[in-house]
């Protein structure tokens, strides 16, 4: 590795968390250098697609590409990307970090480390009850995301159709005892309201049910959001989470078990298409980095923080559920307190 990539940061992940660390670093005149171990910066929020509607729903998705195009004018922060960590060694703010990069290896010095190593959308087949995987038109909302953003439309896996009726289906992954993962992953019900408006209007003959338990609450203006989201006539608001998602093998149409608590009994909903709303868990990849760098999960299995002083930082989602907006804040405050530490030193 050259000279020019022992910069005294280096910061692990490069989603927005990453990025905006180091454009914020990078301002504070702090050299840095960004690994990322996929081919391209931007991580998981990359791939979203515009939630608006009749005006902007403050998604955030156009914020990451306006990061990425800044960084990637930046090139006085060095970005190594298709690059991992393979050992981490000394401590106290002189570590030494050994990088495998298109097979080969090699070594950087920094005196501080900062990990954005991120998230991975839970794994929807784990509720097998719900049938991802195995019902053709059982999506999850990633999925969803990934069809507007890169064909432009919806339609339905099975027959290529536009759903008329389309279940969302929330807390899938999330605040569930079964799967122990208790926490609420914060972004979901934002999204996924989002996105039922971005698609109704879009398609104005497409109406959608929302099944949730509890709608949590994002960013300032959400309030008028989910005022607006109640008064179209085209969504349907039932609070009640499903038991099962069954379909019938010669019309791929679904059926969704429910306890409705205003008719006061079990029934079942006909739709044609269903999306699940999963929630985040920490990514798999930190995991191994996290032993390397000697840190511990929290009780939501997250990256607990680190002890102060030894010039290891956490910061974005891997350090708890965050949409992008509170991301980038944390990003922020995190580049603030490595700067600090780098001056106390
Ligand atoms: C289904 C879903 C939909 C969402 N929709 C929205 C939305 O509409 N609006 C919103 O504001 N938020 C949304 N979010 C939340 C959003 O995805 C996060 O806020 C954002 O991705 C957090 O950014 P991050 O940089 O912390 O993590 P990530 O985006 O996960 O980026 C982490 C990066 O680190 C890299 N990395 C990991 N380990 C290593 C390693 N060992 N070495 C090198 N690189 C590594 C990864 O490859 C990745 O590029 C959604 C989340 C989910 C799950
Ligand atoms: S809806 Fe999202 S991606 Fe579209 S303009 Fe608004 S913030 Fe940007
Ligand atoms: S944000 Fe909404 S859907 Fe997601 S876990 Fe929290 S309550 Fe459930």
């Amino acid at each position: 590795m050259t000279d020019e990539n022992n910069h005294p940061v280096l910061i692990i992940g490069g989603g927005i968390s990453g990025i905006v660390c180091a454009l914020e670093l990078y301002r504070l005149g702090v050299p840095v250098t960004l690994i990322e171990k996929e081919a391209s910066l931007g991580g998981l929020a990359a791939r979203f697609c515009c939630k608006a509607s009749e005006a902007c729903n403050k998604c955030f998705a156009c914020v990451v590409d306006k990061k990425l195009k800044e960084i990637s004018e930046q090139s006085q922060i060095s970005q190594l990307t298709g690059a991992e960590i393979t050992g981490v060694a000394g401590d106290q703010g002189s570590y030494k970090v050994s990088l495998a990069k298109a097979g080969k290896v090699s070594e950087l010095e920094a005196a501080a480390i900062v990990v954005a190593a991120g998230i991975d959308p839970y794994e929807a087949s784990g509720k097998g009850e719900y049938g991802y995987g195995v019902i053709k038109n059982v999506v999850t909302a990633r999925d969803l995301e990934e069809m507007l953003r890169f064909q432009g439309k919806i339609y339905r896996p099975s027959d290529g159709k536009l759903p008329q009726n389309i279940a969302f289906i929330q807390c899938v992954g999330s605040r569930d005892e079964s799967i122990g993962n208790l926490y609420c992953s914060q972004v979901c019900c934002a999204y996924a309201l989002r996105l039922i408006r971005a698609i109704r209007h879009k398609y104005p003959e497409v109406n959608a049910t929302f099944l949730y338990m509890d709608i949590q609450p994002a960013g300032a203006s959400f309030h008028d959001f989910l005022n607006a989201c109640r008064e179209d006539k085209g969504i349907r608001f039932i609070r009640s989470l499903p038991s099962r998602v069954y379909h019938s093998p010669v019309t791929e149409d679904l059926r969704v078990r429910l306890a409705d608590t205003e008719r006061g009994e079990v029934v079942e909903e006909p739709f044609d298409m269903v999306v699940l709303s999963v929630g985040m868990v920490l990514k798999k990849e930190a995991k191994p980095l996290a032993n390397l760098l000697g840190l511990g999960l929290n009780e939501e299995g997250f990256l607990a923080s680190p002890a102060p002083g030894n010039g290891i930082f956490v910061t974005g989602a891997c350090a708890g559920p965050k949409d992008i907006d509170r991301s980038i804040t944390h990003a922020k405050s995190t580049a603030a307190l490595v700067h600090n530490y780098l001056n106390g030193r």
